[in-house]
């Protein structure tokens, strides 16, 4: 059988998650960002992470870095994506910003290529009518740390065809990692209710209820979750919270996807959690 060769659009938290995943599930990999200094930083973090990961494993049968990293090609040039067979895209969680995407990749991709997008919030049926090709568009929601979580959102658009949903989860098969296919509406399911979980406890912060700590310690020791949803927030980057909320908001038009005050302050600070070195708690040690 050919190796399969997947373009990742977007090198950030999740683009390297999925890059790497690939990478160790001997998929060649073309991940296209907009900079040369984001792709060295996701290269110098790609390495770290997968020495790591062999130092916790302690297993040395595990791939070295080098050998991962080989299987990555990283680029600004969206022209590398023309021989791919599956496109993931892991842009900023922004309409404006993922408009302009898809039409360039239905310009350049083969015809017979899929689209996966990883979008948090953004209906896939939306997503979709940007191309040419609205019954290969499809919602492959990845999670957190990528490597770590088996399961995989997959989101159904009103066009998307059953055989690439067939064909979406064979690839998540070929990563070792499962589907759960839900239809299409913003947030899906996972984000419809952990991003106005994650609000509501900034909220609570905002009003002092409680402290970031405590707010955490009552999820995680009275409902058994591994990580509180300040906690939570930290991992998936503030940025991304307001924007999902934002994006709730939008294509729900209903005001209890408000963001809270205190979210956009953060964000306006810088303070995105752990990719910055400060959330609700700090990570600069
Ligand atoms: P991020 O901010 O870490 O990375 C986004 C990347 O997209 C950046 O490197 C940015 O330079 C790049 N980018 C922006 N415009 C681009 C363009 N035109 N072409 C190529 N690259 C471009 O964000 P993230 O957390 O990795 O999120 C990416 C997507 O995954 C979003 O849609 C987000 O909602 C979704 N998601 C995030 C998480 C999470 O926990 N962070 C979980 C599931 C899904």
């Amino acid at each position: 059988m050919r190796i399969k060769i997947i373009g990742v659009v977007g090198a950030g938290i999740m683009g390297r998650g999925v890059s790497l995943s690939l990478a160790q599930t001997n998929h060649r990999v073309i991940l296209v960002d907009i900079s040369s200094e984001i792709l060295d930083n996701a290269t110098k973090e790609l390495r770290e992470y997968i020495r790591m990961q062999r130092l916790f494993q302690n297993s040395d049968d595990m791939p070295s870095p080098g050998e991962v990293l080989d299987r990555i090609t990283l680029t600004t040039n969206y022209e590398l994506l023309r021989e791919v067979d599956f496109v993931m895209e892991h842009v900023t969680e922004k309409w404006k910003i993922k408009k302009d995407i898809y039409p360039k990749l239905d310009d350049i991709c083969l015809k017979e290529c899929i689209f996966a997008s990883g979008t948090s919030t953004i209906p896939i049926t939306r997503i979709a009518s940007l191309t040419n090709r609205a019954q290969q568009v499809i919602g492959m929601h990845f999670m957190n740390p990528v490597p770590l979580k088996p399961v995989v959102e997959i989101i159904r658009g009103h066009h998307t065809s059953e055989e690439t949903v067939e064909k979406a989860k064979k690839m998540l098969g070929q990563m070792g990692k499962e589907g759960v296919v839900v239809n299409d509406s913003p947030g899906f399911v996972s984000n419809r209710v952990l991003m106005l979980a994650i609000n509501e406890a900034i909220c609570l912060l905002e009003e002092q209820v409680s402290t970031a700590e405590d707010v955490d310690r009552i999820f995680k020791s009275c409902f058994g979750h591994k990580m509180g949803p300040l906690e939570t927030a930290d991992l998936i980057g503030l940025d991304t919270i307001l924007y999902s909320i934002e994006s709730l908001h939008d294509n729900l038009k209903d005001s209890k996807y408000r963001p809270c005050t205190l979210l956009k302050k953060m964000v306006d600070a810088g303070l995105y959690g752990r990719k910055s070195g400060q959330g609700f708690y700090n990570y600069s040690d």
